[in-house]
């Protein structure tokens, strides 16, 4: 099986932190026979350096080439007064499109170690472990009519349209209920089907997928506003949450919040399964460039690395591998090592290098 992997580490912290991933990634080929084929590429700030631009079509062909991207971050103040189009960020996006990513797959799990950290209270959160698959292609972000019209008597408006076909959402749920076949087997659907037509074509439509083809699945339905306060109410009763492009952004970034640091949050980004299962894929982590700690070898790397474990699991099927890395992390964390982002009264502050180190050694001892 071929395990062709673009990594983009991109600006900022994206380098620092993705060194972890390689030397994770060598661990992994030594002592466990899992050989990626990694090779290197430039994006964002990076790329705009070396090429003028954020990602040159040659990366972008290699992406399309691979059989799965491991991005860091982009983007720093030094690139701030770039034309728009030439901005790192419109790198991502670019990236996201040509490979058709459609469902932003976003965990929230709530390592012991790091239970007392969230702004909630510890037993609301503790043993926390859901998934909110977003969809990131379509909806209220790109649907036309869009823009802001001055209308005759002066007054200005401003337009945008939320669409989604069946397709659309249809191929999402079924990331999710295909996601949720491998975890609890719970999917809850969030929408506002009482208040937006798209809404209740979203609720039919995942409905209907279901009865096809996931009845052994649990469905139920919520309305977006409810989910909002479910998920600091009691954020245990979720396995699955999919959602569409608008009411994911928001609801994944609370989510992330339960778990405290951006830090520890990876993600995944999903295209349509090929002929043979495999599916185009992005894995980053969801923080960004961090250009206030670039360089001090400060950043914590876990959310790289998780982000990494994903990538095991969703691109590779390597689920007892993207294990193995997960409960090293966890143990690493309840010895009482933090990075300084994570780091609490009585704890061991440590560099990302020394973050990277202990990761590595946890893993030896975990096989030995
Ligand atoms: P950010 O995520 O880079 O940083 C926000 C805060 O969290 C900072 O104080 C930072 O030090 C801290 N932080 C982030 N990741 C951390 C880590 N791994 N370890 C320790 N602390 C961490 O967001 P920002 O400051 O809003 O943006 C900085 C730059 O990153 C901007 O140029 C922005 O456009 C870009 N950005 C890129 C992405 C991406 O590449 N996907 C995402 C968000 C922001």
């Amino acid at each position: 099986m071929s395990r062709k992997v673009l990594v983009l580490a991109g600006d900022g912290i994206g380098p620092e932190v993705m060194h972890q991933v390689f030397r994770v990634a060598e661990w992994f080929a030594k002592h466990r026979e899992m050989a990626f084929d990694l090779s290197n590429g430039l994006i964002g700030g990076a790329a705009l350096d070396a090429h003028g631009v954020p990602m040159t079509d040659e990366t972008l062909a290699d992406a399309v080439a691979a059989d799965a991207v491991l991005l860091g971050a982009v983007g720093g103040p030094k690139w701030d007064a770039v034309d728009f189009s030439l901005r790192p960020e419109a790198a991502l996006l670019a990236l996201r499109q040509n490979l058709a990513v459609f469902a932003n797959l976003r965990p929230a799990i709530v390592f012991p170690a790091l239970a007392s950290a969230s702004t909630l209270k510890t037993e609301v959160i503790e043993g926390l472990d859901l998934m909110i698959v977003r969809e990131l292609t379509g909806g209220i972000y790109f649907g036309q009519p869009r823009g802001i019209e001055t209308l005759p008597d002066g007054q200005r408006r401003g337009v945008n349209t939320q669409v989604y076909t069946t397709s659309e959402i249809q191929r999402v749920a079924a990331v999710a209920f295909e996601l949720a076949e491998k975890r609890a087997k719970r999917v809850c659907s969030v929408e506002k089907a009482n208040v937006m037509e798209s809404g209740r074509l979203w609720r039919e439509e995942v409905t209907a997928l279901h009865a096809q083809r996931f009845g052994h699945i649990e469905l139920t339905h919520m309305y977006a506003d409810n989910c909002a306060m479910q998920l600091v109410r009691n954020p245990k009763q979720f396995d699955v949450i999919v959602t569409d492009n608008l009411f994911g952004d928001m609801l994944s970034d609370e989510a992330a919040m339960l778990t405290g640091s951006l830090g520890m949050l990876p993600s995944a980004s999903l295209g349509a399964a090929d002929t043979s299962g495999r599916r185009r894929a992005v894995y980053e982590p969801v923080h960004g460039s961090a250009p206030d700690i670039a360089g001090k070898d400060m950043a914590n790397p876990i959310a790289m690395l998780l982000s990494f474990a994903m990538m095991q699991r969703y691109s590779f099927g390597l689920t007892d591998d993207a294990e193995l890395l997960e409960t090293a992390i966890r143990n690493v964390l309840a010895g009482g090592m933090r990075t300084s982002d994570i780091m609490s009264p009585g704890m061991a502050r440590v560099s990302t290098s020394v973050m990277g180190d202990s990761i590595i050694r946890e893993l030896g001892k975990l096989v030995r």
